[in-house]
């Protein structure tokens, strides 16, 4: 509709990997234990998200593409205390401001599903559409009606490796969820669900994702300290990469980027490592919530830790002691 309302949808939604990373948080967020991505030229004309979880009810479908409307808190306090992927309640109403959306979903509790069309922001009534429990949403033509975004995408390879790159992320994030991803009909990916979370199923996905031989090589770190956990694997130097950062790390379950964190990586190799090239590792920090803000940017990358300080001593005494400890 208003222009203000795409400036507003640009800034969360970028590129098709935007909308891909929005849809499967949101997915797993209802509890989906599997979810099929299917892709069509890099994301630009299709993007389709179907997952099992918990559907909407046919008369929320309406709320669920307004701005700023989300199940997922009550208060602002709870933004602090965030257990779910999302939480902002603008992810869906910025996609269907910038394309063509159809969002069709069913409760287990309800005899059929419904459907909605939101066409660049405007939405048609709720019709009724036979579907399993569940929901599915179909992206089509994104940026159709916002030619600066349009200009900037790149083409469907380059889109679909970023597309790949956000559902690693979560994938990594939901070990026990099956994913599967296709580009223009060709499986790209296919995750089973596994078991556990715990760190020898969390070897399986990264295998499953990056391959056996750099999975085979991950020895696990683990440490504790004073509320804060830190577990996941790491790669000896000799198989860190040069072209490619291999560098994952969940904070309560949800994929960040932190650079002081990298920092400490970058540090805990330093003296091992030829210039320029970056270690492997994949790890999971858990902490109460109150110790962190994630609601420092829209797209929830960027976090701010309370004591970054002996994080960063954590991280790097963790990985240091483990490579005097181990034969790598
Ligand atoms: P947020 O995830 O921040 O709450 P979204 O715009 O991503 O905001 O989603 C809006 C609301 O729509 C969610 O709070 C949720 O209630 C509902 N919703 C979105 N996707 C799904 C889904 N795949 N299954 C069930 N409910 C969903
Ligand atoms: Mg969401």
């Amino acid at each position: 509709s208003s222009v203000v309302n795409k400036i507003a949808a640009g800034e969360v939604i970028e590129r098709p990997a935007s909308v891909v990373k929005e849809l499967l948080e949101n997915a797993v967020d209802a509890g989906a234990t599997r979810v099929d991505v299917a892709i069509e030229r890099g994301g630009v004309d299709l993007i389709r998200i179907s997952d099992n979880g918990c559907g909407i009810a046919a008369d929320e479908l309406p709320l669920a593409v307004t701005n700023h409307a989300t199940s997922k808190i009550a208060s602002a306090d709870d933004l602090f205390r965030v257990g779910t992927l999302g939480f902002r309640g603008e992810a869906l109403a910025s996609i269907a401001e910038v394309s063509r959306f159809v969002m069709r979903s069913r409760t287990a509790d309800a005899a059929s599903g419904a459907e909605l069309r939101v066409h660049g922001g405007v939405a048609e009534g709720v019709a009724p559409a036979g579907c399993p429990v569940g929901t599915t949403i179909e992206v089509r033509d994104l940026f159709y009606n916002v030619p600066v975004r349009q200009k900037f995408l790149r083409t469907p390879g380059t889109e679909i490796g970023h597309i790949t790159e956000a559902m690693s992320r979560i994938a990594l994030a939901a070990p026990q969820t099956h994913f599967t991803l296709s580009h223009n009909g060709r499986v790209v990916h296919d995750l089973p669900g596994l078991p556990t979370s715990e760190l020898p199923h969390w070897r399986e996905r990264i295998g499953r994702l990056f391959g056996d031989e750099i999975a085979a090589a991950l020895v696990p770190v683990e440490s504790e300290n004073q509320g804060v956990r830190l577990a996941g694997f790491v790669a000896g130097p000799h198989e860190s990469r040069s072209n490619n950062r291999l560098q994952y790390l969940l904070l309560n379950g949800r994929a960040i980027r932190d650079r002081s964190l990298q920092h400490a990586l970058g540090e805990a190799y330093r003296g091992l490592l030829l210039t320029g090239r970056y270690p492997i590792c994949f790890l999971r920090l858990d902490m109460p919530p109150e110790l962190v803000d994630v609601n420092v940017h829209p797209t929830k990358l960027e976090v701010r830790f309370q004591d970054g300080g002996r994080l960063y001593s954590q991280l790097l005494g963790t990985i240091r002691t483990k490579f005097l400890s181990t034969d790598l």
